[in-house]
């Protein structure tokens, strides 16, 4: 029996390799907290004084990010939120894991549903031409409905649940793809670049996504047990096992990829910014670097469609 390095009595039952560690279940959620903590203090994402909105999906990440900055900060007063995608089945999980998630923190619970507030879900994109890239639809309308929501319950910060594996993958799909824009929002902290914005942060950007998933299950966290239907088939999880591929070859790749991204390229990315123009959505209003923002202009298309079908 292996005991725990930091109170020595109990058993260990995780080890982390990065701070070579054999920690028990109590320990691990401790630092956990702990670097949830140091996270958000060493990039400076919010303080005592902000309003912090936390997007809780029905997921493990999310779920674990709204746990643990409650027991980090048990000061700062949190909203959580919940965005109804209207995803048969499986949103409906989501609401109720979110739900008992925040009866479980005695939090309040702002829900926003999608087919009430805009009258389509993200379903209703099987029948665009979006098909079979309805994850990146999801995640365009996403953004903008978490823009709304933020300006709504009147946060400035808005905290959302990204592990490190999320971080590198889409690091990895947006390197393939070129894509400079996505790369950008993938940033720790976002500070806001127009008045309608709030700040935007990933507390969770550190840990690595097995670390989530042993704390969720360490301290019965409610979690969604559905698979969302959209991810299958999607080339995410072809990617997610490419990057396995790698990390079993080198447990650090992950941390290298991350470090260069934040040392190297996140400097690159912000001269960028400085430089480019943008302007103001003509239908929602906020900033955009098109006349019609992207999300709009799904939500255009799908509305045409729609009326057709
Ligand atoms: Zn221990
Ligand atoms: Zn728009």
């Amino acid at each position: 029996m292996v005991k725990c390095r930091r109170c020595l009595v109990e058993e260990a039952s995780v080890w982390i390799p990065y701070a070579k560690l054999h920690l028990c279940k109590k320990c691990f959620s401790e630092f956990t907290i702990k670097r949830v903590r140091e996270t958000v203090e060493k990039y400076r994402m919010f303080g005592s004084t902000d309003k912090v909105a936390v997007a809780v999906s029905g997921g493990k990440d999310s779920a674990v990010l709204l746990y643990t900055l409650k027991k980090a900060f048990p000061d700062v007063r949190f909203t959580a939120f919940h965005v109804n995608l209207g995803i048969e089945k499986y949103s409906e999980d989501c609401l109720k894991k979110a739900e008992a998630l925040t009866k479980m923190l005695n939090l309040e619970l702002f829900i926003y549903d999608l087919k009430r507030e805009k009258g389509f879900t993200i379903d209703d994109f099987k029948h665009t031409r979006f098909k079979r890239r309805i994850c990146s639809v999801c995640g365009t309308i996403k953004r903008q409905v978490f823009n709304e929501v933020s300006e709504k319950i009147g946060v400035n910060v808005l905290a959302t649940g990204h592990n490190l594996d999320d971080m590198v993958e889409i690091m990895f799909s947006n390197f393939l793809a070129g894509d400079f824009e996505q790369l950008s929002r993938l940033k720790p902290v976002i500070p806001p670049f127009h008045p309608k914005l709030v700040k935007k942060v990933k507390p969770l950007f550190r840990i690595p996504e097995n670390e989530t998933a042993l704390y969720a299950f360490f301290n019965n966290i409610p979690v969604r047990e559905e698979e969302c239907p959209h991810v299958k088939g999607s080339r995410l999880i072809e990617r997610k096992r490419l990057l396995e591929l790698f990390s079993k070859e080198n447990p650090n790749f992950k941390y290298q990829l991350l470090s260069v991204f934040l040392k190297k390229l996140i400097p690159i990315l912000e001269e960028r910014e400085k430089e480019k123009a943008f302007t103001v959505c003509e239908v929602c209003g906020f900033p955009s670097s098109t006349n019609i923002c992207g999300a709009c202009r799904r939500i255009m298309e799908l509305k045409s469609v729609l009326g057709k079908v």
